[in-house]
């Protein structure tokens, strides 16, 4: 049954209920797990795990998103016990030596998220796959396909898990972030791979994949039919659209990083307030070091380039 094929584990990231989820697939030769949060939550991803009876020898494979820290920073520790660590080839080498994933992320985020990531250990070289596009690869028993899907990271795969005549897509940050307790969608879009256009045709394929269900790391179980699938995608198509058109026109309007901030928290606030959502429930994660990085990789991504040769 599909309810109970796909198991949720909240990892408890930045200490928020909700905030981030692995998934737990369970096989006959081993399970595997897609995503596995932060190291600095790994005690409660191990604890969660424990309590359905899984212990961490028996996840042969871990299925990262893209190796932003929320989603795959405790990969060397559970790569320790065992797992083999599946993640799009340009990630792979960063997950090997995380020195310089570290440091981006350092320069990305200021000090503000720091306690949440923790020490991240290397996966070992043995214990790395890199995923080839589309293609199907047998994994504990079942059909995976890895997407590859740029736009919010050039490394990002969205993972097709098969299972008869359902297809569950697990969709990283491709489909935005559910923001807890509210039924907001926010949409990340962090320095040095934001590609607005890229990410679009992202989602445009993975709604021509047709999935039945949809598995957000931030928002869990967010549609359990190809209706509900579709819906969900097209509103996370929308609300790319609407977040690129007010980044595009706040960095062309300010050169200023203050005068950019105080607009871009103004449009968005105005608009979760109008979606009905408490604006300081979502100060939490909406916070300036959320805009700022918005702002960041908006810059970036709308700045006029040299023709490449
Ligand atoms: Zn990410």
């Amino acid at each position: 049954m599909a309810a109970t094929m796909v198991r949720a584990i909240d990892v408890g990231y930045m200490r928020l209920a909700g905030a981030a989820n692995a998934f737990l697939i369970r096989g006959d030769d081993g399970h595997v797990l897609v995503e596995c949060g932060p190291a600095a939550t790994r005690a409660t991803l191990f604890e969660g795990l424990r309590a359905v009876g899984v212990a961490l020898t028996d996840i042969r494979h871990l299925l990262l998103t893209h190796i932003h820290l929320d989603h795959a920073g405790a990969a060397g520790h559970l790569a320790q016990h065992g797992a083999h660590v599946h993640v799009h080839p340009f990630g792979a080498p960063h997950l090997a030596n995380p020195e310089k994933l570290l440091a981006s992320t350092r320069r990305v985020h200021g000090s503000a998220y720091e306690p949440f990531y923790g020490d991240m250990a290397p996966v070992d070289v043995a214990h790395l796959h890199a995923t080839t596009d589309d293609v199907e690869v047998r994994l504990s028993g079942r059909a995976w396909r890895a997407l590859h899907t740029p736009g919010h990271a050039r490394h990002h795969v969205v993972w097709l898990l098969e299972a008869g005549s359902e297809r569950h897509a697990f969709m990283g940050d491709l489909a935005g972030i559910v923001v807890p307790d509210s039924d907001w969608l926010s949409v990340p879009t962090p320095p040095p791979e934001f590609e607005p256009d890229a990410w679009i045709a992202s989602l445009q394929r993975v709604i021509e994949a047709d999935p039945t269900h949809l598995w957000l790391t931030h928002g869990a179980g967010v549609a359990r039919d190809r209706a509900a699938s579709r819906r969900f995608l097209e509103r996370a198509l929308l609300r790319l659209r609407q977040e690129r058109a007010w980044l595009e026109q706040v960095v062309s309007a300010h050169a200023d990083d203050a005068q950019a901030l105080d607009t871009y928290r103004a449009i968005e606030s105005a608009h979760v307030r109008a979606a009905g959502m408490e604006a300081a429930r979502l100060d939490v994660l909406l916070d300036d070091a959320f805009f700022r990085m918005n702002l960041a990789g908006a810059r970036r991504a709308f700045a006029p380039r040299e023709p490449r040769g």
